[in-house]
């Protein structure tokens, strides 16, 4: 069975050393030791000046909002995972959807001006695959309309613009350490930012609004990571250069196997480089993506439609009606496996398998 992901695993020594450190103090949590190392690893690592370790990508977007203080109306992308547009609403903001630019698949920034109302607070934009949003058009329109962005960032781990960090872009960017992403620490998530100021703001938030044992400084929540989890990371870490290079052989490898398969890969951005982080595909029609679906799953692989269906006409809290583009390409959209473990040989008998769905 060849599934769609497969997390990777740090040899398990590595993982018992670090282990072995957490029996001797007894520190389980609340900013431990390995948090506190694997945050400034991952500072030096990414190039950027201040990150806080929290639970998991979805507080952090949560943390995000909450920290610049957003209300009202919220513009974003309807083709991202769900946790992008839940956290605009558990947050008691409205989310206003944007259609994606159907080459790069991130929100087309020549359509926010017109979804900008009075009301609207910010900007909510993921950087889909890895790939950079137009971070430059994003920022001129949010410095003309007065309005703070979040870059949803979960799949953008080691990206750069010109040699500079994703994470650098926007208000805050925020990232997931899920054991699905490209880098994981089992459950996890990053907040990042340039501002010390909202630096000390998501530190209070993400330990309950505490300033001192007795006093509080805002309102906050436990967005805290264990040590653990830290411990995965920190494994995990000392392999990245070695993930890294083996997805980028296996895309390589794609890319080479599937060059007369009928179907695009998004347009990257031209100051960027790939992280391979996934292997996405646009077909030429939901018919034919369903009969490759069909036909790997008889052999026992398995894709992902990801992300599908696109947003705002499958979640049952939200009105908002689908939008041209992000509907026609998350009928067709499909996720190739692509993970460490996967083997050269498997990627060309699911290129061959691809190839022979074309031809029949
Ligand atoms: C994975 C993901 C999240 C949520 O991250 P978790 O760590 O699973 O909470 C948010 N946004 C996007 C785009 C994601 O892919």
């Amino acid at each position: 069975m060849i599934p769609v992901t497969l997390p990777f695993i740090p040899p398990k020594e590595d993982y018992d050393i670090l282990l072995h450190g957490i029996w001797k103090r007894q520190w389980l949590t609340n900013m431990g030791p390995l948090a506190s190392d694997l945050e400034m690893k991952l500072k030096e690592h990414l190039g950027v000046e201040h990150l806080l370790f929290v639970t998991n990508g979805t507080i952090a977007l949560q943390m995000a909002i909450k920290a610049l203080n957003l209300k009202g109306e919220i513009i974003t992308t309807p083709f991202t995972y769900v946790a992008t547009t839940s956290s605009i609403v558990w947050e008691g903001c409205t989310p206003v959807f944007v259609d994606i630019d159907p080459k790069s698949l991130n929100i087309d920034h020549t359509k926010i001006e017109a979804a900008i109302t009075a009301n609207t607070s910010a900007i909510v934009a993921t950087h889909v695959y890895g790939n950079p949003c137009d971070v430059m058009a994003i920022e001129k329109i949010a410095k003309k309309h007065k309005l703070k962005v979040i870059y949803d960032a979960a799949h953008a781990f080691g990206v750069e613009i010109n040699g500079n960090s994703i994470f650098n872009y926007g208000d805050i960017s925020t990232c997931s350490l899920h054991a699905t992403k490209l880098f994981h620490s089992g459950e996890g998530g990053l907040v990042i930012t340039k501002e010390p100021k909202l630096l000390k703001e998501l530190a209070h938030i993400r330990n309950f609004g505490h300033s001192g044992p007795e006093t509080f400084h805002n309102l906050g929540i436990n967005g805290k990571n264990s040590e653990f989890h830290a411990a995965m990371g920190l494994a995990n870490l000392n392999y990245i250069q070695a993930i890294h290079d083996k997805r980028k052989l296996l895309t390589e490898r794609y890319d080479e196997k599937l060059k007369t398969f009928k179907a695009f890969k998004p347009l990257w951005h031209k100051d960027s480089k790939a992280n391979y982080a996934y292997y996405p595909i646009v077909l030429e029609n939901e018919g034919f993506l369903l009969k490759c679906i069909d036909f790997l799953k008889l052999n026992e692989i398995f894709g992902r439609r990801y992300f599908y269906p696109s947003l705002p006409s499958s979640l049952p809290y939200l009105k908002s009606k689908p939008l041209q583009w992000a509907d026609d390409i998350s009928k067709r959209v499909f996720c190739l496996p692509l993970y460490f473990n996967l083997t050269l040989e498997e990627v060309d008998m699911i290129c061959r398998l691809l190839l022979r769905v074309q031809n029949n």
